[in-house]
This record gives structure tokens, sequence and C-alpha cells, in this order.
């Protein structure tokens, strides 16, 4: 019996299985051994296959030593080992291992067990059958051997031997006139015991006949081998083929010369056909029947490997698009039953020029361009790919419509290997799909870098928060009638050690993308004001206000209203003196809503700035429900305007930026126009009864000495 100790097996479940496993033994054919025995048996090859599941250091060895342990029990019915086979795959798991269930490699191991446990059984099967047909080759060498009664005896168990076994026996002279078979042998092949008499060894050829076979046979008749043996298809008399085992021996006269020939056929169509399904099981997809990524991976790379210099490959990486919507909202039954159409149009459209389509798991697939002449052909092939994504496909009484996404990559052979062009062709989904869907992109090594680069440069932004390497500039905002400072922009920098001053456009994005802006934000919100504060204590008639920008995923968080009274608690800074920017964006949220928090925010006292205003939604209804105090004009609405002799084009900018100051004046707000670079916008913008500006020309952003500096009038623009 064995032991369960301190292993995470299921002891129950292994005795079930082992159970369901005897049953089934005993269901299919005669076994010698008792159910109970039977059971006890099984349950030892079922730990024995859980461990090996479990093993460290896997190897699927063990599985190939049950194989072989089920045929010397005499467990050889082939549909046991197909119920076995199926059995691991579909139950195993989950009732004796369940622990194990889903991990990762868990499925590639059952794979691995159920391929070594057919081949362990195939082989002692092999092995088992020849070792009888040697011993019948023996009785036929005694009967030759022995004295004239001992011949009789001998011939007459021969004979019973010969007429009663279940194995094909067939007795051929060397001229290849078949002299006798017994009636197993007539039945294999469909005959009677008359007409097969009545034929020659050579008419029983098979086109597919093992390459050099009728060689070894004409050897060994010429006596140079003794036996030989081969796997040999034979047509039966109806036409079906039937694969066999074919053990030939020769048998010679005293003096050594040939004589006749003994042929013994095991019928193993079922075994091999067996072993056809594992195989193509293993190499394809359960539910498109399409070849599979271990398929896809040994063709990739026998191309590589065989490619010439000037072979060039190519890989369509292809991805449906919101896939998971379908799951989800149709199930999965609908969802498979769309993979499976998908699979088919896939496949035909390429069939006819011979690429390989693969599916790579869930919604991916893949098309192996290989040895075309070019970009050309593979961009033929993705777009030939998406148009049959996109017409719709009916399943289960739906119309559905889905597009995909493909990664395209292409290249001479010889300058890449197969996990390089995949991770390409990824890399270059990844594009088609942030590109916007529905389409294909080409792998660029370039943006690819970039990439690189970008991704570098996230990883490095906590650190960098820990480290303190930020820095906050401020940008002077500017009173357009007197010209003195009102307020400030707060705006971040990062103080790269390698890269030196990096500017926000380059990583407030990628914060945004981690997260990691809610927690830069919160620091930059937390300098600002204690800057601020600063100020205010040494110039409290100033009234010198900080305006700090507020990402969307900031103003999103419920928490950002205690972040912002907190910040002003624990500075003292007055909250009237604090103005937040939000784009139009960040300010419709997440739900598609004006965020809950603006109003509570403004009940705090602090003043709220549409940033970028004209750039995003420009919907004007919200602004007359919303506590905004304040637009900031977008910087290219200024920059159309200019004093001297303005253009049409510049004329209609310069009527944009007169309708939304008279719209934000009837609605009490204040301007602050963006960009301002040169005295004839300024004095334009003035002009237009824009309250305040901000820009070159009023001064760019400069540590917060520099604004301190002209606080006390030590430098001016
Ligand atoms: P923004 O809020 O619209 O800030 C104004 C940008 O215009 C600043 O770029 C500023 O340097 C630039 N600018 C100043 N004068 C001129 C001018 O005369 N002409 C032109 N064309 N541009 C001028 P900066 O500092 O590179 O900031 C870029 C953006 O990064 C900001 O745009 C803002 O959206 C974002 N950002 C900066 N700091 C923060 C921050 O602390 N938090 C968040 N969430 N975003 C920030
Ligand atoms: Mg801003
Ligand atoms: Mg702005």
């Amino acid at each position: 019996m064995p032991e369960f100790g301190g292993e995470p097996l299921h002891p129950d479940g292994a005795r079930a299985f082992a159970a369901a496993w005897a049953w089934e033994a005993h269901q299919l054919g005669f076994v010698p051994l008792s159910m109970a025995e039977t059971e006890r048996l099984l349950l030892v090859h079922t730990v024995r296959l859980a461990r090996a599941l479990l093993a460290e250091d896997f190897t699927a060895q063990p599985a190939g030593d049950v194989g072989r342990a089920l045929v010397e029990a005499h467990l050889t019915e082939p549909g046991l080992l197909d119920w076995m086979v199926t059995a691991l795959g579909e139950r195993f798991v989950a009732e004796v291992l369940p622990v194990r269930a889903g991990l990762p490699g868990t499925a590639e191991r059952v794979a691995a067990l159920q391929g070594r446990l057919a081949a362990g059984f195939a082989r002692a099967l092999r092995a088992r059958t020849f070792h009888q047909q040697e011993s019948i080759a023996r009785s036929a060498w005694l009967a030759r051997d022995a004295a004239e009664q001992a011949l009789r005896d001998s011939e007459a168990r021969f004979r019973a031997v010969f007429t009663g076994a279940a194995i094909g026996i067939g007795i051929a002279g060397v001229d290849g006139r078949i002299t006798d078979v017994n009636q197993s042998f007539a039945d294999m092949l469909g005959y009677s015991i008359e007409e097969l008499r009545e034929i020659d060894v050579a008419s029983l050829t098979h086109p597919d006949d093992a390459a050099g076979m009728w060689e070894l046979y004409r050897e060994l008749i010429e006596g140079k081998h003794d036996s030989a043996r081969v796997e040999k298809r034979y047509y039966r008399k109806d036409g079906s083929v039937v694969w066999t085992d074919l053990a030939v021996s020769l048998i010679r006269y005293d003096d050594g010369r040939p004589r006749f020939t003994v042929a013994m056929i095991e019928d193993i169509t079922e075994r091999y056909e067996l072993q056809q399904r594992l195989t193509f099981q293993a190499l394809h997809d359960p539910l498109t029947d399409l070849p599979n990524r271990t398929l896809f991976f040994e063709t990739l790379g026998r191309v590589l490997d065989d490619a010439g210099p000037d072979h060039r490959v190519g890989v369509c990486f292809l991805d449906l698009d919101g896939f998971k919507a379908v799951n989800d909202g149709f199930g999965h039954d609908l969802g498979d039953r769309l993979l499976v159409t998908i699979a088919r149009r896939l496949a035909e459209c390429v069939a006819g020029r011979g690429h390989l389509v693969a599916r790579m798991g869930g919604d991916e697939f893949v098309i192996l361009v290989d040895g075309g002449d070019g970009l050309d052909e593979a961009v033929g092939v993705a777009e030939m790919a998406l148009a049959a994504v996109s017409a719709p496909v009916r399943v289960g009484g739906h119309q559905l419509s889905v597009s995909a996404s493909v990664g395209i990559v292409e290249c001479p052979c010889a300058e890449t290997s197969a996990s390089e062009l995949m991770k390409a062709a990824d890399t270059t989904l990844y594009w088609a799909k942030a590109d916007g869907r529905g389409r294909w992109a080409v792998y660029d090594p370039e943006r690819s870098a970039r990439d690189l680069a970008r991704a570098a440069l996230a990883a490095g932004l906590p650190a960098a928060l820990e480290r303190g390497e930020f820095v906050v500039h401020y940008q002077p905002i500017v009173s357009l009638l007197d010209s003195s400072m009102v307020a400030v922009e707060a705006l971040v920098r990062w103080q790269h050690p390698e890269l030196g001053l990096v500017g926000p456009d380059r990583f407030i994005g990628l914060a945004e993308e981690t997260g990691l802006i809610v927690q830069l934000g919160e620091w930059v919100l937390r300098q600002a004001c204690r800057d601020a504060e600063a100020w205010h204590r040494e110039f409290p008639e100033g009234k010198l206000m900080v305006s700090v920008n507020l990402a969307a995923r900031q103003a999103d968080d419920p928490a950002i209203v205690e972040t912002v009274a907190d910040a002003l608690r624990s500075t003292r800074l007055p909250a009237a003196l604090l103005q937040l920017e939000l784009t139009e964006s960040a300010v419709m949220g997440s739900a598609a809503e004006p965020l809950r928090s603006l109003q509570q925010l403004a009940d705090l006292g602090v003043r709220l700035a549409i940033d970028d205003f004209g750039t995003g939604y420009s919907n004007l209804a919200y602004l007359r429900r919303l506590p905004i105090h304040c637009l900031k004009l977008a910087g290219p609405f200024v920059e159309g305007i200019r004093a001297d002799d303005p253009g049409a084009a510049d004329r209609r900018d310069e009527r944009i930026v007169d309708a939304l100051v008279r719209l934000a004046h009837a609605l009490e707000l204040w301007v602050t126009a963006e960009a301002v670079e040169t005295p004839a916008q300024a004095e334009r913008l003035q002009a237009l009864r824009c309250d305040t500006g901000q820009g070159r020309w009023f001064g760019g952003p400069v540590p917060a000495a520099g604004i301190t500096a002209r606080l006390r009038g030590e430098g001016t623009p």
C-alpha cells in the first residue's frame, strides 16, 4: 500500500481514481487479477504518476515505467490505454492533485506523462509480442530437428500453435508463393485461407511500405539474414488498411540453404491509431484543430535552421480585440465557437499560400510566412487575416463583429532567432493595439528602443521619488493690467543622475500609467504649499497664489480632498492661495460625469482652474454648474495671436479667444492665457481683456529661489 505521508496528494481522490481505472480494465476485457488486486496495483501506479508530476526535477520517465508495468500485468487492452491517457489529461490533476490544478507548467507535465505512458506501453507490448513470436519460431525449428516420432509430435504441437494462435502466421516458399496461413492471418487481411494460398507475397505490397523493406525481404530469402521485423500496412480484401507488426523468420535446409519463410503478423491498427491520435493531440489545439504553439515553434525552428543565406521569414501575430467582452457577455461556449470560426477562416485565407496558421492560446493566433520575398507578402497576409476576422460571425443566434490587431515582423532568417522574432512580434502586436486596434503594425527597431528607454525611465520612477530626485520649478502668472505677479504655477522636474534635468512631458505620462502619479503629485502639492507659505509669510501683501497641476488619476481618487486639506493644514497655507489645475478630461472623471470631489475641494476654499482649455471636450455646459474659478487658454490659441498684420486664420484664433474670454467673464471666471511668448501677444491679449498671462515673455519656470528673488525685487523678467 503506498504511503501518502507529507505529500499534497489527495488520498481519497487517488483511491477513487485507481478504482475507476480498475473498473475500466475489468469492463474492457479479461484481467488475470481480482478487482481488489487490480485496484491495489493501479493505486501504486496512480501514486507513481502523481509523484512524477510533483517532482522538483520533473521527468516523465516514471510514466514510461507505468506503461511497461501495465503490459507486464497483462492490462494490454488498447482501449484501457486510451482511457488512461484521456483520464490523465482530463481528470487526474483535479482528482488526485487538486493543489496543482491550474498551476503553471502542470499542463505541460501532464502532456509529457501522457506521451511517455503511451510510448512505454507500446514498447513493452512490442517486446512481449516479439518474445511470443520467437517461441513460436522455435517450435517450428524443433519440429524440423527432432527424430521421426518426435517430429510428428512436434509437428502436431506446431499445428496446434499454428491454428490456434491469435497471431497471424503465414508460410511462404523462397519463391514468394504462400503455402499456408492460419485463420488469424486470413482474418486480419479479410481473405479466406484458400484465397491467400493462391497469392504471391509480392502482391501484398502497400505503396507506403517503408523504404528498404522489400530489399530486406529479398536478402532474407537469399539467406543473408535469419529474421526481419518491420511495421507494415496491408490492404485488406475490402480495401481498408490494417497496420501490423510483421516478423519474418527464415527456415533453412540442414545444409543451410533457405527453405521457406514463416511470417507472423499482429494487428496493431488500434495502437497505431492511438499513437497517431496522441501525436496529433500533442501538436494541435483541441478546440480549433489548428497547429498549437509547440508545432509552431518546431516549424519555425526548422525554417530558421534550414534557411539559406537569402531566405526570409515573417510572422503575423494576431490577437482578437475585446475578446474578453465576448466571453463575459455571451459566455465561454459562444466564445469558443467564435474562435473555431475565426480559426477556420484564418486557415482558409492563407491555405493557398502554404503558410502555417497556429493558435498560440486564448485569442492569439500566429501565421508563419515562410520564404516570402519581402515585407509586402507578410503585410498582404496580415490584411487578408484582418479581413477574414472582421466579416460578421453568426453564432448561437447572435451576429458578432470582431476585429483583430496584428504585429508583423519580417526579416532575413540569418538576422534573427525564434525567440527574438516572437518577442518582436509581441511588441509589435502591442503597438497595433495601442495605435487603436483593428489594424496591423510593422516592427520598428527604433520604436522598440524608444519603448525600452521609456520602460527603463518608468521603472526608475519609484526609487527616484524615494531618493528625492524630483524638484519643483515655478513659472510666474502675471496680471495683464499691471504686470504684477499674481500667481506661480508649480511644474515638476526630475533631476536624473544620468540624464540631467528631465522635463515632465517625459515622465508624467509614465507616472500616470503606473499610478505613481498619486504619490508624486502629492509630493509636488506639499512642496508647492510649503514654498507658497514661505512666500506668503515674507510678503503677506503680495497674496501670491500657487497653482498646482492635478492629474486625472489624482483627481479621481476619493482621498484627494483629504490630501489637499492635510497639505494646507500641515503647511498652514491659506486655502485661498492654492489653485488646482485640472484638464477638461480630468474634470469628467472615469464615470464620464464631473467629479464629486470638485465641490468638496471648492468648499475647502481652494480655487479650481481648467488647464489647457480648448484642447479637450470643450463642453461648455458643465462650466455653468461646476465650482470653477479660472480658465487657462491652451497655448495653440495664443500662438495664433499676433499684432502684426494678422492673416484670416489668425483673426479666427483671435475671434475664438475673444468669444472665450467673454463667455468666461459672463460665467464670472478668470482667464489666464498660456504660452505668451511675445510682447505683441501680451498686448493683444490685454486688449481682448484676458486677465492674466503665463509664458516665456513673463518668465520661464525657475527654482523657488528665483521666485523669492523676484518678490524681493532682485530680478525682473
Ligand atoms: P501645463 O500645466 O500646461 O504647463 C505649462 C507648460 O508650458 C510647462 O511645460 C511650461 O514650461 C510650458 N511653457 C511655459 N512658457 C511657455 C511658452 O512661452 N511657450 C510654450 N510653448 N510653453 C511654455 P512643462 O513644465 O514642460 O510641463 C508640461 C506639462 O507637464 C504641464 O503642462 C503639465 O500638464 C504637466 N506637469 C508639470 N508638472 C506637473 C505636476 O506636478 N503634476 C502633474 N500632474 N502634471 C504636471
Ligand atoms: Mg498646468
Ligand atoms: Mg497648461
